[in-house]
């Protein structure tokens, strides 16, 4: 779901792009950005374009045929890393944990010893197929310490889990606006640290994408302001009043809330017999990977929720296809009501499809997480 101011401030008149107005607006956007990524990086901008250019933004412009780049490939989108380091003309070593686990901090570490002059690791934060969420912060030194660059894809954890680009040692992160910040699909904000703004500027090889290449991204987006491509004017009013709500809220609040909601759905669910698919200890607060049981029609399911509740989760992709449902609870859709309904729609559609409940348990379980959550908090 989306704010309706984030609604109203796309109905705003357009002006030019490079319109004083808004190139105020484009500076408001990048102080915000840097507030939500946790960063110092002047170069944070938002691409335009859906968080997969914000993905190729940062392998295009820090990759150069022949160079090596390590990939955690766990899910779609670090298997989807590796197809574009490969069209980079760059060299994937894939590091790969099952799905629904997290790549061991060692594995990469062993990776990066097995391949000296790495260019870059690239690693999926939240990965949104699976519910897991990779330990990143454990990574920084290390990548740093083999003179490699860390890139991390934050599409959904930025605005619902604690990510801090500068704190954590993350040379280049992308994220999207149709997640956990709440706006319609459309940008795609970046933040290249210092040491990835240097090998951006001493490449042999112009980077293979005109459209992405931030040197010249940077021209618009920075003190020059040259015209380089003209920006979706409505999209950036949206995301720039999807940030003040970020920050109206506070990015602590907003993170303790998804896992509040998180908490409660994962209650509910386990006083109706359903369990996490993603590993323990490294669930995602924004998306939950729930394990379909035995005997139980995915699609029928699926469909009930849709026609009798308004209610759309997502299916398994790739292995987990038709082994787990996918729950998000991101941005203005991780909400109290939105936990009951979808618990109650649960409980009012399993019985039909094969799967016994008591009904009101998965209620009364979340309404105990949910009352414990309060009693923690004063
Ligand atoms: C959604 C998503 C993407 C791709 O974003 P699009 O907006 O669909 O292009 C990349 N990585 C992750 C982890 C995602 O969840």
């Amino acid at each position: 779901m989306v704010h309706p101011r984030v609604l109203s401030a796309m109905a705003k008149p357009l002006i030019g792009h490079l319109d004083p107005a808004f190139i105020e607006l484009m500076n408001d956007t990048a102080r915000l950005l840097r507030q939500t990524f946790l960063t110092e990086n002047r170069l944070t901008l938002p691409i335009s374009a859906t968080g997969s250019a914000g993905m190729e933004a940062c392998l295009v412009n820090l990759l150069e045929p022949g160079d090596t780049a390590i990939v955690g490939v766990n899910g779609v989108f670090g298997t989807r890393m590796t197809d574009i380091v490969e069209r980079c003309g760059a060299r994937p070593v894939a590091v790969e944990a099952p799905w629904g686990r997290i790549i061991e901090t060692e594995a990469i570490a062993k990776a990066l010893r097995s391949h000296p002059g790495t260019k870059l690791v690239a690693i999926v934060h939240a990965e949104t197929s699976t519910g897991v969420l990779q330990p990143v912060e454990e990574l920084g030194r290390i990548v740093r310490d083999a003179g490699a660059l860390l890139v991390v894809d934050s599409v959904t954890s930025l605005g619902g889990h604690p990510l801090r680009v500068d704190d954590w040692l993350i040379d280049a992160a992308y994220s999207g606006t149709q997640k956990c910040l709440s706006c319609p699909p459309g940008l795609s904000p970046v933040t290249f640290g210092p040491r990835a703004v240097e090998v951006l500027h001493a490449r042999r090889t112009k980077p293979q994408s005109w459209y992405l290449d931030l040197t010249m991204i940077e021209k618009y987006w920075g003190d020059e302001r040259v015209y380089h491509h003209t920006a979706p004017i409505s999209m950036n009013y949206a995301l720039l009043e999807a940030l003040r709500l970020v920050h109206e809220e506070g990015l602590e609040a907003r993170w303790a809330r998804h896992q509040r909601h998180h908490n409660a759905l994962k209650a509910g669910l386990a006083a109706i017999g359903l369990s996490l698919a993603s590993q323990e200890g490294h669930q995602l607060w924004t998306l939950n990977s729930v394990a379909i049981p035995a005997g139980v029609d995915d699609l029928a399911v699926r469909q009930a929720l849709l026609a009798d509740f308004n209610l759309e989760i997502g299916g398994g992709l790739g292995p987990l296809k038709g082994k787990v449902w996918r729950i998000g609870l991101m941005g203005e859709s991780s909400t109290v009501a939105n936990v009951l309904l979808v618990l109650h729609a649960l409980e009012t559609v399993l019985p039909r499809c094969g799967h016994a409940v008591r009904g009101g348990a998965a209620l009364e379980g979340a309404g105990r997480a949910f009352a414990a959550a309060a009693g923690a908090t004063g």
